[in-house]
């Protein structure tokens, strides 16, 4: 008893002689008591602030309307607030409410530097939103509120879509702003008892309690309308998409690093997907998870002991059979798994940034082995060489062209760079600066899969391009497909009103060289000529120059 009365005193003293202002209040917000610095700040006396409702001096507040909610479910609420001092001036404040056991409520203003540098840790200084620390207390404490009421809580994990592109292609200060936009559209897509926090980079986590499973789908929904919204940069118009992983508690996972980690693989897969939806965590997301890490540590290793080696595939001129050219295409020789091909490889090297100096080498060594076959006075062909979207987006990327072309001593007319669509896209500019250094250069440049991306015919005539290569998808369903069969011929002839080059990829029987003849396609890559073989074996091909259907089985 006498501790009791002891312990009352020392609070009491901390209480009024605290530089911070502090207020007891009832459960319904009426004012019991407020201390010195309390009654300095807003200028009115004990006793007029006495049975006073606290909220009505707090009207700048934004969220009181959750403090409810939030303190029955885990008596803790931060919350950062302004309030009008008694000079006027409004003075912010990182406002901790605190649920007694007796239905007081304290109430805590910080404001002094100490408690700035821990705002700082709490609050992301760019988007204003909670940090990654206080989201992962505010998980915790959901958490544990979901155990008491047998509720469930959903954490959601979202990234914005190639943000990369928009830093890269617009720069960092632009990328801010989007950022910035970005978080204002989460903050009011998400109810008041939600946390929305930034995780960093372009990533933000949601923390909902939720009844159904429901509850989570209609706010990813909202999430993904909210980003979905044009947003306007200098006076370029910026559509984005996001990705979103959503994990349960406690169906998920029993703590919150690996909840958070599986919204992670969750958003990973909705990103290899192609992006702009929502998706569950599985549990086989995370035997792929860990299958990428492995293969992105192999990858790495595969570049150090160069385990890359490169195969050609003739481009072959319909009409003499002549070979015109050929295209590089990678190859992994794994010693143990044996040869690798790309399409299992190339999506996890481009994610990874290992893209970049497999591109390089992928240059390099189309470059030295043309350069090689020329010097043997084989037939001078044009050798295409696949570039990736993140070896494309570098600052440099002429630059380092231009040298490793240089150094092979290959004229530079020997050398086509294929892109996709979707590298022609985000900031117009300076692609087309970066695809004129190319050509201005001598390189020729081609769009590769052509009629699967999302661009619009009319940037055609923008870029400065000289080839386009039909996919080959449209070529392999000709004969079954007479949309797809209308498509290769809409290319076709727009390939010749723009007075491009024109190829046609997977050509693998007779029908279809019939009909790209047809239609005047006369360079054609494909199965029905010959796979891609290794330097060795093309060299053969082109000492011969012609090439029959088949020649190279
Ligand atoms: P791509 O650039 O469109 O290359 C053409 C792909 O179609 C090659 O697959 C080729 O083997 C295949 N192909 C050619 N003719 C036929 C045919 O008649 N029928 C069928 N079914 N397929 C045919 P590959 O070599 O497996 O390469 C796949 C993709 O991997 C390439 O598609 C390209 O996007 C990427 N890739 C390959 N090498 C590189 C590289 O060095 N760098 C980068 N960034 N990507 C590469
Ligand atoms: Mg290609
Ligand atoms: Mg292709």
């Amino acid at each position: 008893m006498k501790n009791d009365n002891n312990l009352r005193a020392v609070l009491e003293q901390l209480f009024s002689a605290s530089f911070e202002p502090v207020v007891s209040t009832s459960g319904d917000n009426l004012i019991v008591v407020a201390n010195g610095a309390f009654v300095d700040l807003v200028g009115q006396e004990v006793e007029e602030l006495e049975g006073k409702n606290i909220l009505e001096l707090l009207e700048k507040c934004e969220l009181l309307e959750s403090i409810q909610e939030r303190l029955e479910a885990c008596h803790q609420w931060i919350q950062d607030i302004s309030l009008v001092s008694r000079s006027g001036a409004e003075v912010t404040f990182d406002l901790k409410v605190n649920q007694l056991p007796d239905g007081e409520r304290l109430w805590i203003f910080n404001s002094n530097s100490k408690y700035d540098r821990n705002r700082d840790a709490q609050f992301d200084r760019l988007t204003g939103l909670p940090s990654q620390f206080l989201f992962d207390d505010r998980a915790e404490q959901a958490v544990i509120t979901s155990n008491r009421h047998g509720k469930s809580v959903a954490i959601l994990r979202m990234g914005i879509d190639h943000f990369n592109r928009i830093n890269e292609g617009l720069g960092h200060k632009h990328g801010d702003e989007v950022l910035k936009e970005i978080a204002a559209r989460l903050k009011h897509t998400i109810r008041n008892s939600d946390t929305v926090a930034r995780l960093g980079g372009d990533q933000f986590g949601f923390i909902m309690a939720i009844t159904a499973i429901d509850d989570s789908i209609l706010v990813a929904e909202k999430v993904l309308e909210a980003v979905n919204q044009s947003l306007q940069i200098d006076d370029q118009t910026v559509t984005l998409t996001a990705s979103i992983g959503i994990t349960l508690y406690p169906d998920d996972g029993k703590d919150i690093s690996s909840l958070l980690q599986r919204s992670e693989s969750a958003m990973r897969h909705v990103k290899s997907n192609g992006g702009n939806n929502f998706h569950f965590f599985a549990a086989e997301m995370d035997h792929r998870a860990r299958m990428r890490i492995e293969l992105e540590n192999r990858l790495r290793r595969a570049l150090k002991n160069q385990e890359f080696v490169l195969f050609y595939q003739p481009k072959v001129d319909i009409e003499s059979s002549r070979i015109v050219g050929a295209e590089a295409l990678i190859r992994w020789i794994d010693p143990e798994k044996g040869m690798i091909s790309p399409i299992e490889f190339i999506p996890v090297a481009e994610e990874s940034g290992l893209i970049v100096p497999i591109g390089r080498w992928v240059l390099e060594e189309a470059c030295r082995q043309n350069r090689a076959w020329h010097d043997q006075g084989l037939p001078q062909v044009k050798v295409s060489i696949n570039m990736a979207a993140p070896q494309f987006r570098d600052r440099n990327i002429v630059e380092q062209v231009r040298e490793v072309i240089e150094k092979s001593g290959l004229p530079e007319k020997y050398i086509e760079i294929e892109i996709t669509e979707s590298m022609l896209v985000g900031d117009i500019e300076t692609v087309i600066e970066k695809l004129n250094g190319l050509r201005d250069m001598g390189v020729d440049i081609a769009i590769d899969d052509f009629g699967t991306g999302y661009s619009s015919l009319s940037y055609l005539s923008r870029f400065p391009i000289t080839t386009l290569k039909i996919d080959r998808a449209f070529v392999h369903d000709l004969e079954s497909n007479k949309n797809t069969a209308e498509i290769a011929r809409a290319i076709i002839a727009l390939s010749q009103g723009l007075e491009l080059e024109v190829v046609a990829e997977g050509a693998e029987n007779a029908a279809h060289i019939e009909f790209l003849k047809k239609q005047g396609c006369n360079t054609v890559q494909g199965f029905f000529y010959s796979r891609p073989v290794d330097a060795g074996s093309f060299a053969e091909l082109l000492k011969k120059g012609v090439i029959s259907a088949g020649d190279a089985e």
